[in-house]
């Protein structure tokens, strides 16, 4: 969908529902947008910034309605947002929206909604939506402490923060790996982004013998030919907020931040920001095979481009669904174990599913994964009826 869109786009998928709320009190809007509900209830996170709109809640809605559907779970697709910078507030006006529009969706949350964090949302405002709304279902991305008792068992929060959807870009990269007819152990992988999704994907493919040999965040790119040690990183990262403050080596290169999306590797993982591939860098790309950890990371119009000179590009809503097959786990009470184990099961099998058609008619993944999605939602419209 262009970036330019103005207006909601209605067509034969949805949005079902569009509630605005307004709480004149605390001088606050917010939008939820229930795109689909032919799977189930919808799910998808709550976003707050300064510009969100309901706009921008519809497009975010339709990509879930399209991820669950793909991740195979039964879950339709939702999006909210509240439209305040959460950096011109103190925390205590930030906890009181959050509160109040957590009360403000009591009708339609958890009957046809469920929460969930996005941008400027963590497990802390999980908390407090759960608290304010007074159900432990109302949303999920909960911490880990945050515990319910339901017919005698124990259920947790499962906070995105445990690393699901860096784990399921993991995967994805060893699949498409397999696809691609090359060991793990030979490959070579750079990623574009060091936060949640960055850094959890460098610790598994790390642990299954992967060199992950270039990593960037905003402050620049740490290079080395011999693989960045995942425990080293991650220290530097956490304890000066630069990835460039990786311990130095013989072989390690501190190189400007954008020049990693032309790096020579089997593998580019951006899990940053949104269009970090466009039209001054597309035809500089080197690796043959890019997985989507971030949202949007490069317009249609680039994938197609890429596809054309035979580049393996992993779409956004199959290869980043860690985050929210871990938001089904958590609804079904799933302790943490059982919630990996999901996401490893669902997201090799739709690689599977996926990469078998493109396998078959050479398709781009994005164009077969939209095609898979779309029919089980189909599906899902005539069991609803
Ligand atoms: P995060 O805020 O934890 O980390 C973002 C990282 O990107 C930081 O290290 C930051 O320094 C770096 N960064 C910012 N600008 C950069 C730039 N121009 N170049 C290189 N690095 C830059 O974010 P996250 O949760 O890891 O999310 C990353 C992406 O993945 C986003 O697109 C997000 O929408 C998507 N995503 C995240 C989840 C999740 O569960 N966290 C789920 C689905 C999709």
């Amino acid at each position: 969908m262009p970036e330019s869109q103005l207006e909601v786009i209605y067509d034969d998928i949805g949005p079902e529902y569009i509630l605005e709320v307004y709480d004149p009190k605390l001088n606050f809007s917010g939008v939820v947008v229930l795109d689909n509900l032919n799977l189930g209830l919808a799910k998808g996170g709550i976003r707050m910034t300064g510009t969100v709109d309901p706009v921008e809640v519809s497009r975010l809605a339709r990509a879930m309605t399209y991820k669950n559907a793909m991740a195979g779970l039964p879950f339709g697709g939702g999006k909210a947002g509240i439209a305040v910078d959460p950096k011109t507030i103190s925390l205590r006006k930030k906890k009181a929206i959050i509160e109040s529009f957590a009360r403000m969706l009591k009708v339609i949350v958890p009957k046809y909604y469920i929460a969930g964090p996005d941008i400027n949302t963590t497990e802390r405002e999980m908390a407090w939506f759960a608290d304010a709304h007074g159900d432990w279902e109302s949303v999920t991305g909960k911490p880990a402490d945050y515990v319910s008792k339901k017919g005698g068992k124990t259920r947790r929060g499962l906070p995105h923060e445990l690393g699901s959807t860096g784990y399921g870009v993991a995967l994805s990269t060893k699949v498409a790996l397999a696809f691609k007819e090359i060991d793990i152990k030979d490959a070579e992988i750079t990623i574009a982004g060091y936060g949640n999704v960055g850094v959890f994907a460098h610790r598994f493919l790390e642990e299954w013998g992967a060199k992950v040999i270039a990593v960037s965040d905003s402050s620049g790119t740490i290079y080395d030919r011999n693989g960045l040690d995942h425990k080293k990183l991650l220290t530097a990262k956490t304890k000066t907020g630069s990835v460039l403050n990786y311990p130095a080596s013989t072989t390690s290169k501190k190189l400007s931040r954008d020049v990693i999306y032309e790096l020579s590797a089997n593998v580019l993982i951006p899990a940053a920001g949104p269009d970090v591939i466009n039209r001054s860098n597309v035809e500089r790309i080197k690796t043959k095979i890019i997985v989507e950890g971030a949202n949007i990371p490069m317009a249609e119009q680039f994938e197609k481009q890429l596809h054309k000179k035979d580049v393996l590009i992993i779409p956004d809503f199959v290869a980043n669904a860690g985050g929210v097959i871990s938001s089904y786990a958590e609804y079904k009470g799933y302790d943490e174990k059982k919630m990996f184990k999901l996401v490893e099961e669902k997201i090799v099998l739709n690689m599977q599913v996926m990469l078998a058609t493109v396998a078959k008619n050479g398709h781009a993944p994005r164009e077969v994964a939209m095609k898979i999605a779309r029919q089980r939602i189909l599906a899902g419209a005539k069991r609803k009826k």
